[in-house]
């Protein structure tokens, strides 16, 4: 019994690992649909402290103290007792038990008593979070964007996490009443400072009985992980893991609010502001498309961007033209991304890398509206957690709405043409813009 038992690990584990390989593949490949971007792989001294500062170290949540703690609390916990799921794993597949508890001697239930204290930590932060999300109704968590499976799936695997620390303490509480009767297999490991209380609800149950809980316990606490482990590939979730290359690759050092240029057109400005200006022969040739209409116009840093989304609202919460009641929020344009290049990718899959399926981002994602209610004014990019910069997915779009589609207001289209033949937004000429202050000086001295 035991040997099919490991073969039947052995499987469960081998399939939950080949899913979960299969679905990073294709984020992955989803990713690189995205064009070419800038070197990301200069300094990789500033990077790693941008890596240990945002990802690790969480450093703009703590802008808000208590859910920046609650939040650290669940990562922590997350991370740590994790590493007991590596002892449940080599348990597993060898038909040991607790087989690190010989290892680390009297250490050992110092360390599951710690893993449990956290697992507290994770129960106590994952009721306030459901509590914050369902009860009180935090704004941000229930704007438009958040409606249906957003909010579904953010409460899933709250209470995910509730039934997984459950399970562990109840499990770690059977196998000490098992190890106090001397049950067979039941290593001696000392007692564990926080499931020891829960040993009387199990008082009186006689030895098979405890077995068989302990048993179903440790399965559902390990087909739980393995089932979150793939759960979170197609959840927001995923940040978890992507918050760490995405902080790798972040921007280093741009000051706030910088705009990339477009060099295939920098020739045309530059002989627009001025007419003697020499033409740059080598100048790159005009582009088949300006700016970007799909997710494969997006940068490959704007995709992986969309993929590490946790779906806060921060950067919603101080959009002004959110908050202005515009419909433009900057979460639904990173969520809009990721739907998008999930369909393109699952697209590209069954029909080949030519796929076309005649949507685009723009249109069918997202509106013109939207795109042009932006005020770039980048609080949303200075405001996220995880250095996600939706101000250049929508400057990217916009670009295109205007310069492909020609679907600019009126009033825009007449700063435009005051630009190109004024050299200002107005319908001044530029060396006209300081009339106004000419005779200050006379006025001044006349008073
Ligand atoms: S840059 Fe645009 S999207 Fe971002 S906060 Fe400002 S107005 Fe909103
Ligand atoms: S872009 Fe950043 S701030 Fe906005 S919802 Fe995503 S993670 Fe949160």
């Amino acid at each position: 019994m035991q040997v099919v038992l490991q073969i039947l690990f052995a499987l469960v584990l081998l399939g939950a690992l080949w899913l979960f390989s299969k679905r990073i593949k294709f984020i992955r490949r989803n990713i690189l649909l995205g064009k070419d971007d800038k070197s990301r792989n200069d300094n990789s001294a500033k990077r790693w402290q941008q890596v240990a500062l945002f990802a690790f170290g969480q450093k703009k949540m703590f802008k808000r103290m208590w859910p920046a703690l609650l939040h650290f609390v669940v990562y922590a916990g997350f991370i740590l007792i994790n590493i007991e799921v590596l002892e449940i794993v080599i348990d597993g597949i060898f038909g040991t038990h607790r087989i690190f508890a010989p290892l680390l001697g009297a250490f050992y239930p110092v360390f599951i008593s710690f893993f449990e204290i956290l697992a507290v930590g994770v129960f106590i932060a994952c009721i306030i979070f459901l509590w914050r999300r369902n009860v009180t109704k935090v704004q941000r968590f229930h704007k438009r964007e958040m409606k249906g499976w957003p909010t579904l799936d953010a409460n899933l695997i709250l209470i995910f996490e509730i039934i997984l620390v459950g399970a562990l303490l109840k499990m770690n509480a059977l196998d000490q009443v098992l190890q106090a009767k001397g049950a067979e297999h039941y290593v001696q490991t000392g007692n564990f400072l926080v499931s020891q209380s829960l040993t009387p609800l199990f008082e009186g149950w006689s030895i098979s009985t405890l077995v068989v809980f302990e048993r179903t316990l440790w399965w559902i606490h390990i087909l739980g992980i393995l089932f979150f482990l793939n759960y979170v590939t197609y959840s927001k979730h995923l940040h978890i893991m992507l918050a760490f290359p995405n902080s790798y690759y972040a921007d280093l050092d741009t000051p706030k609010g910088t705009m990339q240029n477009m060099p295939e057109i920098q020739n045309e400005v530059a002989m627009m502001m001025n007419p003697d200006a020499a033409f740059d022969d080598n100048a790159p040739p005009p582009p088949e498309r300006f700016g970007a209409k799909d997710v494969s116009d997006l940068s490959w840093k704007n995709l992986l961007d969309a993929y590490s989304c946790t779906e806060c609202g921060r950067c919603t919460a101080v959009c002004p033209a959110n908050n202005t009641g515009k419909q433009l929020s900057p979460r639904k344009i990173m969520m809009d991304t990721r739907d998008r290049v999930e369909e393109l990718g699952a697209g590209i899959d069954k029909n080949g890398k030519d796929y076309n399926d005649g949507k685009s981002l723009i249109g069918d994602y997202i509106s013109h509206e939207e795109l042009r209610a932006c005020t770039t004014c980048n609080a949303c990019v200075e405001e996220c957690p995880v250095n996600i910069n939706p101000l250049d997915i929508i400057l990217k779009l916009r670009r295109h709405m205007i310069m492909d589609e020609a679907q600019s207001p009126n009033e825009w289209n007449v700063m435009f043409g005051n630009v190109e033949n004024n050299m200002a937004p107005w319908a001044f000429p530029a060396d006209d813009r300081f009339n106004w202050a000419n005779n200050l000086e006379t006025k001044k001295d006349n008073a």
